[in-house]
C-alpha cells in the first residue's frame, strides 16, 4: 500500500534527527525526548487483519512498541481481548477504531483513539456500518458471479475470522482462487471504481464519524491522507471540514506514508491547527512493508496526537 519510495519501518529507526529537541527560549529543550514508542494504527482478524488480538500485542511488545492502538474497521470487539493481553505485555493498550466515511465520491477513513466503547451512539453507528458491510458482501458476491466467478461471497466468508466482511477478504479469495497474482493487483482488477466487483454506496458522514467519536470522549484522527486520490484543493477542503466538524489529528507518519508525504502532511498538520499521529496500519506479518514497531518520528514542529495523554 506504499506508493513510493523504500520501506519506512526500520529505515529511520527511534528518536533521528527529525526529532531532535529544539531550544526553548528560556534555553531549555522545549520537546522532552520522546522515550516512548507509539504505534496507533493496527488491525486484527476482527476486520481485516490476520492476528487474533493477543498475536497482534505480543508481537508489538517484541517489536518494541510502548503504547498500542487496536483501531480495527467498524469494529471493537477485540479491544478487551487486546487490553487483557496488554496488561500482561506490560505495555498500554489504547482502545480504538477506523470508521468508513464516504466524503462526496471519495471514501476516507478516521481513526478514533481512546473512545469508550461502552458509548451508545458509537455502536449504534457502527453497527448500521457493519450491516451495510453485509449487505455489500452479498451484493460484491452477486456482481462477481455475474462477471462469471462464483462462490466468492463463500470464499470471503470463509476467510473473514470473526464476520466481518471486507474487500480484503474477497481479494484473498480471488488469489486463492486464480483470478490475479496478488492482492494488490486483485484490488485494481476487481474490487475498484469501474471494475466488476465495485460496490458504490454510503458509510458513515464525517461530521457523524467525528461526533460518534467525541461522543465516546475520543480523539478523531484523519487516517492515511495521502492515500486519497483528490486534488490538493480538495485535500484542503477535506482538512478543513474534518478540524471544523471537531476533528483532532491527521496521520502524519503512517506506514502507507512516504517521506516526502510525512513532510507534507506535518506541515499541513500545523497549518490546520490539527495534531500528529503515528501508526503502522499493520494487517499482518506477510505484508512486509508494514510491520509493527518503531516508525519514523514525526517531524518537527509537529504536536503528538498523544500531547496530554498522561504517563
Ligand atoms: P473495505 O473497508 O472492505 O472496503 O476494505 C478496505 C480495505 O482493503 C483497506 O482497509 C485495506 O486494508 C484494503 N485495501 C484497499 N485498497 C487496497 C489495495 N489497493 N491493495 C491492498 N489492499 C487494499
Ligand atoms: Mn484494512
Ligand atoms: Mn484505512
Ligand atoms: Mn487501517
Amino acid at each position: 500500500m506504499q506508493r513510493a519510495g523504500k520501506p519506512l519501518n526500520g529505515a529511520l529507526v527511534g528518536h533521528s534527527k527529525l526529532g531532535k529537541a529544539r531550544l526553548h527560549k528560556n534555553g531549555y529543550s522545549r520537546r522532552m525526548p520522546e522515550t516512548r514508542v507509539y504505534d496507533l494504527h493496527t488491525h486484527t482478524f476482527y476486520s481485516d487483519g490476520a492476528l487474533a488480538p493477543a498475536e497482534l500485542v505480543a508481537r508489538a511488545a517484541a517489536n518494541g512498541v510502548q503504547v498500542l492502538a487496536l483501531t480495527d474497521h467498524d469494529v471493537t470487539d477485540g479491544v478487551p481481548e487486546a487490553q487483557a493481553a496488554a496488561q500482561l505485555a506490560g505495555i498500554t493498550l489504547v482502545p480504538g477504531v477506523e470508521i468508513s466515511v464516504t466524503w462526496g465520491a471519495q471514501t476516507v477513513h478516521v481513526v478514533g483513539l481512546n473512545i469508550d466503547m461502552a458509548n451508545v451512539a458509537l455502536q449504534t453507528g457502527l453497527a448500521r456500518l457493519r450491516e451495510f458491510r453485509d449487505w455489500r458482501a452479498g451484493e460484491i458476491g452477486r456482481r462477481l458471479a455475474k462477471a462469471g466467478i462464483p462462490g466468492a461471497i463463500e470464499g470471503a466468508r470463509a476467510r473473514a475470522q470473526r464476520g466481518l466482511v471486507s474487500r480484503t477478504h474477497f481479494a484473498q479469495f480471488l488469489v486463492a482462487a486464480g483470478h490475479a497474482a496478488d492482492v494488490r493487483s486483485v484490488f485494481k482488477k476487481f474490487l475498484v471504481h469501474g471494475k466488476p466487483g465495485y460496490v458504490p454506496g454510503q458509510w458513515a458522514g464525517l461530521d457523524e464519524a467525528i461526533g460518534w467519536i467525541n461522543a465516546a470522549g475520543g480523539q478523531a484522527v484523519l487516517a492515511h491522507p495521502a492515500r486519497y486520490k483528490i486534488t490538493a484543493t480538495r485535500l484542503g477542503k477535506l482538512l478543513g471540514e474534518f478540524r471544523d466538524a471537531g476533528g483532532a489529528a491527521i496521520e502524519v507518519v503512517s506506514g502507507s506514508h512516504s517521506r516526502d508525504d510525512m513532510f507534507r502532511f506535518g506541515q499541513l498538520a500545523n497549518r490546520y491547527g490539527l495534531l500528529a499521529s503515528s501508526g503502522s496500519d499493520f494487517h499482518g506479518p506477510q505484508n512486509y512493508y508494514m510491520d509493527l514497531g518503531p516508525m519514523p518520528a514525526l517531524p518537527d514542529g509537529c504536536t503528538p496526537v498523544w500531547q496530554g495523554w498522561g504517563a
